[in-house]
């Protein structure tokens, strides 16, 4: 039975041990995805997860909550698809209501060019069983009667990639929900504790990425992690810092092809319902949808500017009121709240990093989530979990490995991973 009231702590405080079988860096959905699936799947608990502020400080307790499975790749539709069934029964599964509404979502198409796309997209979406399908103005003005519809808009819309099982999820929940369950098997969970350094033996740094086909990456083994707390030690260590997943895998000797770019959004003063359908548009570069509290809640795209800074900008707020008033003129007089922004780890083709690393045996990532890795969290956290387990890579994440950038297999997701998140 779903539990309403919270009567308990949700996870204990531990002192650090000297060693666990797996050291997780990292609490946010991924790292606590990881470590539950360890636990649940393999019955691996004698797990660490190693947060260095609060947990979902990064942008799991940042991001938009929108869950969705209409890519545009045949590696990523199936990934995403696996990602959005388990979120369907993961408040049942975690027995904590996750506020989970699949109430729809919209991507708006404004040009002939991107209602190309949307049908492309629409195609390979139903070839693999996902329900999606590009819809017309008549069935848009339908669904989201407060849609400027009307002839004055300079990109007027033209048609959508309408995905029904889309939605909004509470993100928060997700991240403690995950946490009280790894508790509950006995996996420990540290928060403000930062990972320093991490201990291998082998080459004090290798580029696993740029190493080129036919030449075999340095040999070395993962041996522990070292903390603000004291050394472990540990034959495997996952990555999933997301904004630092770099910096991270630096201390590993691991360079990664990531570049880190902010992404901010913001949040208005709540409004009586209007809207119960994600909008996104790719066009104009903005999407929006209502919470159950009432407010909006906006997105753009990502900062042009690489930083690690996780303050919002006035260009950045400007162009969210602009373009959401483009879609919603109504809401003019609407006051924004908050604006906030997450450090998102971008890879050259807009899909994740997800596996071990060639040459470094017990090293495994699970990053290069940009500005999508929230709807992720259950499948990368599963399927890499089998991967420590078994010592096999997982057929649905085979695609996703390091490796791909010297084999140049790369899996170009931008079309449907750039702003739509
Ligand atoms: C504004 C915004 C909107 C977004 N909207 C969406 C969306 O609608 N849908 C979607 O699917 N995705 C969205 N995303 C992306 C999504 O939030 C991320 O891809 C996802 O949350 C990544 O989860 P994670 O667990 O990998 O990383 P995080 O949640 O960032 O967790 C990484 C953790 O690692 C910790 N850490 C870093 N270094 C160390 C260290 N040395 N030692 C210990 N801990 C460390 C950090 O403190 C952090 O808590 C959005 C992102 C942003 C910023």
């Amino acid at each position: 039975m779903i539990q309403l009231f919270r009567k308990e702590r949700m996870w204990r405080t531990h002192d650090l041990q000297r060693s666990y079988d797996v050291v997780i860096i990292g609490a946010g959905v991924h790292g606590l995805a990881t470590a539950y699936y360890l636990g649940k799947d393999h019955g691996i608990t004698n797990v660490a997860v190693l947060e260095k502020s609060y947990l979902g400080a990064g942008n799991s307790g940042r991001n938009t909550a929108i869950i969705r499975a209409n890519y545009r790749t045949p590696e990523g539709v199936p990934f995403f698809a696996r990602s959005l069934a388990l979120y369907e029964s993961l408040s049942r599964e975690l027995e904590w209501n996750l506020l989970f509404n699949q109430c729809g979502h919209l991507t708006l198409a404004h040009t002939d060019s991107s209602v190309d796309g949307l049908r492309v997209r629409a195609e390979t979406n139903q070839i693999m069983g996902v329900d999606s399908r590009v819809i017309y103005r008549d069935e848009i003005a339908k669904l989201v009667p407060a849609l400027d519809m009307s002839d004055r808009p300079r990109l007027p819309v033209l048609a959508a990639l309408y995905h029904p099982p889309g939605g909004i999820i509470r993100h928060d929940a997700v991240v403690w929900g995950y946490a009280r369950a790894c508790d509950r098997m006995g996996i420990e969970i540290h928060p403000f504790t930062e990972a320093t350094d991490i201990h291998a033996t082998g080459p004090a740094s290798r580029n696993a990425a740029d190493t080129p086909p036919g030449i075999e990456p340095p040999e070395g083994k993962i041996t522990g992690v070292e903390t603000a707390k004291g050394g472990i030690a540990a034959k495997t260590v996952v990555n999933c810092t997301a904004g630092w997943a770099t910096v991270v895998s630096r201390m590993a000797g691991v360079s990664l092809p990531i570049v880190t770019q902010p992404l901010q959004a913001c949040v208005t003063e709540p409004l009586k319902p209007f809207l119960d359908k994600v909008i996104v548009s790719a066009n104009l570069h903005v999407y929006v949808s209502q919470t159950d509290r009432g407010d909006l809640v906006m997105g753009a795209e990502v900062d042009p500017l690489q930083s690690y800074s996780m303050l919002g900008t006035l260009p950045t707020l400007e162009q969210m009121a602009t373009y959401t008033l483009e879609l919603f003129p109504q809401l003019h007089n609407v006051s924004v709240l908050r604006q906030w922004a997450g450090i998102c780890d971008m890879t050259p083709d807009f899909s994740p990093i997800i596996g071990g690393v060639e040459g470094l045996e017990g090293y495994y990532l699970d990053v290069g989530w940009g500005t999508y890795g929230f709807k992720a969290g259950p499948v990368a956290g599963k399927y890499l979990a089998e991967c420590i387990a078994t010592g096999k890579t997982p057929e649905l994440i085979e695609p996703f490995a390091l490796s791909r950038f010297r084999n140049e297999t790369l899996v170009g997701e931008k079309a449907a991973a750039a702003v739509s998140h």
